[in-house]
C-alpha cells in the first residue's frame, strides 16, 4: 500500500469498473473458507485499480481527502488492538481525550468545551442540532418528543448549507418545513438582515426559533458567514449557534486564512471534518460543544448493564457514548493523534495554505484566459468555472460544459465535480489534495481548454448537418 500510494500519479485519477471486474465480483455467498492468497490476489486484480481516485493528485471532487501513509498504518494498529471506546478505563480513551483537547485548543474553544470523534461531518453536525434542540426547545424533546409540540420550533440556514441540515432536519423530527433557507449575498454569504426579518416573522406567527446555522466554507464555492455577526445575533436572540466548517473550519490553523473566520469561536457547536482538510483516512470528523453539560444531557442514558463503577474498567464506562449515538465506537482518535505527533500542526497549516494558493492560482489562470469564465469569487480552496465560447446561448454553454467535464473523468486525467450556480453549469475543484502540485492545474486548464474545444468544434459541425 506504500508503494501504491507513492505510485498513485501514474495511474488514471478514476476509471470505471469493467463490466468483467463485475462479474468476477459477482459470487455465491462463500460458505466454506478459501486461500486467503487467493483473496488478496482478487483485491489486487478486482478492487486495488478501480478506487473513487481521491488518493490521486488531480483528483478535486466534491470534497475528499487524501490520506497519509502515517495515518493508514495508524488506522490498522487501531484496528489490530480493537478497542471499543465507548469510554471506560484505557489508554484509547485517554490518548482520544487529549486529541479533543488539542482541537479544542487549536479552534480556540474554550477548555472546558466538550468532543466527539464521529464519523464525518454529517454526524457531528447532526450531534451539533441535536444538542441545540434539546437546549432550545423550551421543554423536554428527549422525554416529550416533538408529536404535537406547539409552538413549532424553527431552525435557521443559508440557502447555500450543505444537505446534511435537511437529513438532520428530518431525522430530528423537525421536519424540513422547520428549515428556513436564508438567502445569500453575491459571495454567497447569508444574507444576515433576511436572517434577522425571518426570525422576526416567525416569532410574529407564535413560531420559535432555536438555531442559527453558520457556514465555515460552503461546499459550493468555499464562502464563510459573517460568524461574528450570527454569533452576536444569536447571543442578543437567546439561539443556539452551530457552525458547520467541515473543511474551512481547519483554515483557521493559518494565521493568514484565520480572520475569515472570526466568530466561529464563539458558536455553541462546532462541526468539522478531519478526512478533508485534516488529510485523514475516511472517518473521521469532531463535534465540538461549548458547554459540556449541556451536551451530555442531549444524549446521556442510564441502564444497569451499562453503569459507572468505583473501581476497575468500567470507570467512565460511557464517557464518550454518553456524548453521541453510538455506544460500540472505534479507536479513531488514534490516527489523528499519531498524525498531530508525528507531522505537527504546522505541516497541516502549510498544506491548507498551499491549496488555497493553488486555488488562487487556478482561479488567475481562468481569469487570464478568454476561453474561460469564473462563476464565483474564490475565498479559499474552492474554483467554479466553465469553457465559454462566443455564440453559445445559455443552454449550449451548460451541455457543453457537461460533456466537457465528463470527458475529463472518463479520459482519467482528472476529476473536477459540477454545481449550478446562478442557474448555470459549473466545473468545481474543490482542493483538499496535498498531492498536487501547481502544474497539475495547469493540466487541467489545457484539458478543459482542448476538450471545451473539440465539443463546440463536434456541436458545430452536428448544427451544420442538421
Ligand atoms: C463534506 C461536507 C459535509 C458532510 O461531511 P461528511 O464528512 O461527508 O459527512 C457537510 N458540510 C460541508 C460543508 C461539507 O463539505
Amino acid at each position: 500500500m506504500i508503494q501504491y500510494l507513492a505510485t498513485a500519479r501514474e495511474r488514471p485519477a478514476w476509471q470505471a469498473v469493467p463490466a468483467e471486474v463485475r462479474q468476477d465480483l459477482d459470487e455465491p455467498v462463500p460458505l466454506d473458507g478459501s486461500d486467503p492468497a487467493a483473496v488478496y490476489r482478487q483485491f489486487k486484480k478486482d478492487v486495488l485499480p478501480y478506487p473513487t481516485g481521491n488518493i490521486h493528485p488531480r483528483f478535486w471532487g466534491w470534497v475528499m481527502g487524501t490520506g497519509t501513509p502515517l495515518a493508514m498504518l495508524a488506522d490498522m494498529l487501531a484496528s489490530g488492538m480493537n478497542a471499543h471506546v465507548a469510554g471506560y478505563d484505557q489508554a484509547a480513551a485517554v490518548v482520544e481525550r487529549q486529541v479533543i483537547r488539542w482541537l479544542i485548543e487549536l479552534l480556540g474553544f474554550p477548555s472546558g468545551a466538550s468532543g466527539l470523534l464521529v464519523s464525518g461531518a454529517s454526524a457531528a453536525n447532526l450531534v451539533g442540532l441535536t444538542v441545540a434542540r434539546q437546549a432550545k426547545a423550551g421543554f423536554d424533546v428527549r422525554e416529550r418528543g416533538l408529536q404535537g409540540t406547539s409552538p413549532a420550533l424553527r431552525v435557521y440556514a443559508s440557502a447555500e448549507t450543505h444537505g446534511w441540515v435537511d437529513k438532520s432536519c428530518q431525522l430530528l423530527g423537525l421536519g424540513t418545513t422547520s428549515l428556513r433557507r436564508i438567502p445569500v449575498d453575491g459571495e454567497y454569504r447569508i444574507d444576515v438582515d433576511a436572517l434577522r426579518e425571518a426570525i422576526r416573522r416567525d416569532r410574529g406567527n407564535g413560531h420559535r426559533p432555536i438555531c442559527v446555522i453558520g457556514n465555515a466554507g460552503t461546499v459550493n464555492t468555499g464562502a464563510t458567514d459573517d460568524l461574528a455577526a450570527l454569533a452576536g445575533l444569536c447571543r442578543d436572540e437567546d439561539l443556539w449557534f452551530h457552525v458547520d466548517g467541515a473543511f474551512g473550519a481547519l483554515a483557521a490553523l493559518s494565521p493568514v486564512l484565520r480572520p475569515a473566520l472570526a466568530g466561529m469561536e464563539l458558536a455553541d457547536s462546532l462541526a468539522f471534518d478531519l478526512h478533508k482538510w485534516g488529510y485523514l483516512p475516511y472517518e473521521v470528523g469532531i463535534a465540538l460543544v461549548r458547554d459540556e453539560t449541556v451536551h451530555r444531557g442531549a444524549f446521556a442514558t442510564t441502564s444497569a448493564y451499562l453503569s459507572g463503577a468505583r473501581r476497575g474498567i468500567a470507570v467512565d464506562v460511557l464517557f464518550f457514548a454518553d456524548l453521541g449515538l453510538q455506544l460500540s465506537r472505534a479507536f479513531r482518535g488514534l490516527k489523528v493523534w499519531m498524525s498531530l505527533k508525528t507531522h505537527g500542526v504546522h505541516a497541516w497549516r502549510q498544506l491548507i495554505e498551499q491549496n488555497v494558493d493553488q486555488a488562487r492560482y487556478l482561479a488567475g489562470r481562468i481569469r487570464d484566459h478568454a476561453s474561460l469564465e469564473l462563476l464565483a469569487p474564490v475565498p479559499l480552496n474552492v474554483v467554479c468555472f466553465r469553457y465559454v465560447e462566443p455564440g453559445l446561448d445559455a443552454a449550449q454553454l451548460d451541455a457543453v460544459n457537461e460533456e466537457v467535464l465528463l470527458r475529463v473523468q472518463e479520459s482519467g486525467f482528472a476529476v473536477p465535480s459540477s454545481t449550478t450556480l446562478g442557474g448555470r453549469f459549473a466545473i468545481r475543484v474543490a482542493n483538499t489534495n496535498h498531492r498536487s502540485r501547481r502544474e497539475d492545474f495547469d493540466g487541467l486548464v489545457e484539458a478543459v481548454l482542448a476538450t471545451g474545444r473539440a465539443v463546440t468544434a463536434e456541436h458545430a459541425r452536428g448544427r451544420r448537418r442538421a
